[in-house]
């Protein structure tokens, strides 16, 4: 077997476990005789796979009773419009936060359906950064306030969130389960499936309840939070494989210590990658300001797009992968996600100091 090390942005690595444990199952899951893939969701395999999932995740995000963990589709983006679709009644104001690429789209699907008001807007700043959350000029009783809790592209993360009069939701896509969080900060959460919880064609939505009756009943059926919290996620055929891997993700995430004992891999990879930055003498730079860091996106540049593309190409011959900057920013990102193991970082670092020494 040939496995590369993975540093792509989403879809992205998988734990290597979970991926031989699908395997192992893929035809018979559990003595069944069948695949899960084959299975209804409707029936007791299916469902002991989708009430885990859900456990799981309760347990690894601190989830109580007044919330719904929903598996949804149609990726983050959906989300975008879905979010004010539900929440933003007329009359009604919603705060965002700009701070990149993917903030913005989700401010435009808002701004087509109802009134948004931009707190801060970090999104061209170059380096990349976000505003101070705790000094944001809030709307006094806006519908919510949304932030991007990780700019997957720019390489930058919320280090606190904010404590806010309105419901706070969060755009978790490329950070959920990077760290613990108080989940009671929130009134959603959100994450296409694909950086850091599972394959791409699930979303999850983790919901507080008092919030699924704002929904108006014209609204249509399937893109109403309430449809799907009152069938927990079975209104409809859900993307069933999709949540069952998602579930033996949870899986592993319990045996590596949960959400604090992720949080510490997470950063000691992170410190290792960013200091081999910051001692390269300026030969590497990285593009996000220090206080803002990813910890799951790490950015920076070369001295010259010339070195940047043979940086690429020759990590790629030593068999590391998906090292490219997003096209609109360029340079180079390492996306190390939960499931990029630590010896991927190892076999980075190592490579950049060689390629700083051949051609610094
Ligand atoms: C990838 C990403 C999205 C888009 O997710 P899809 O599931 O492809 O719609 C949205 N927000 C953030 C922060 C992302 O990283």
């Amino acid at each position: 077997m040939s496995r590369v090390f993975n540093f792509n942005p989403g879809p992205a690595a998988l734990p290597l476990e979970v991926l031989e444990s699908a395997q192992r199952d893929l035809t018979d899951f559990n003595g069944t005789g069948m695949s899960i893939m084959e299975h209804s969701h409707r029936g007791k395999a299916y469902d002991a796979v989708h009430t885990e999932a859900i456990t799981n995740l309760s347990t690894l995000l601190g989830v109580t009773d007044d919330y719904h963990v929903l598996f949804l589709q149609g990726g983050a983006s959906l989300q975008f419009a879905q979010i004010p679709l539900n929440l933003l009644g007329a009359g009604q104001t919603a705060d965002y936060v700009n701070t990149g690429a993917w903030a913005t789209k989700a401010i435009k699907e808002a701004q087509n359906i109802g009134t948004v008001n931009i707190l801060a807007d970090t999104s061209k700043d170059i380096p990349t950064t976000m505003p101070d959350y705790a000094t944001l000029p809030y709307t006094p009783g806006a519908a919510y306030v949304h932030v991007t809790s990780n700019e997957t592209i720019a390489g930058t993360q919320i280090k606190c969130f904010p404590k806010t009069d309105a419901p706070l939701i969060a755009d978790m896509s490329s950070d959920i389960l990077c760290r613990p969080i108080d989940i009671s900060q929130f009134g959603m959460i959100y994450a296409g499936a694909q950086k850091n919880l599972g394959p791409s064609g699930v979303t999850l939505v983790i919901i507080r309840k008092d919030l699924l009756a704002r929904a108006p009943d014209s609204l249509p059926t399937m893109l109403r939070y309430r449809t799907q919290a009152e069938k927990n996620s079975l209104y409809n055929t859900p993307p069933t494989f999709g949540i069952y891997i998602l579930m033996l993700v949870t899986r592993w995430l319990l045996e590596k210590g949960g959400a604090a004992g992720i949080e510490k891999i997470n950063q000691a990879k992170a410190d290792q990658l960013y200091s081999t930055i910051d001692n390269s003498g300026g030969f590497y730079r990285g593009t996000a300001v220090t206080e803002f860091r990813s910890t799951m996106n790490v950015t920076w540049r070369l001295p010259s797009e010339e070195l940047e593309a043979q940086f690429v190409k020759e990590a790629t011959a030593l068999d590391m992968s998906g090292l490219k900057g997003h096209r609109s920013v360029g340079g180079i990102r390492a996306s190390i996600y939960n499931a990029v193991p630590a010896t991927a970082i190892e076999s980075l670092t190592s490579f950049m100091k060689t390629f700083q020494a051949t051609n610094g």
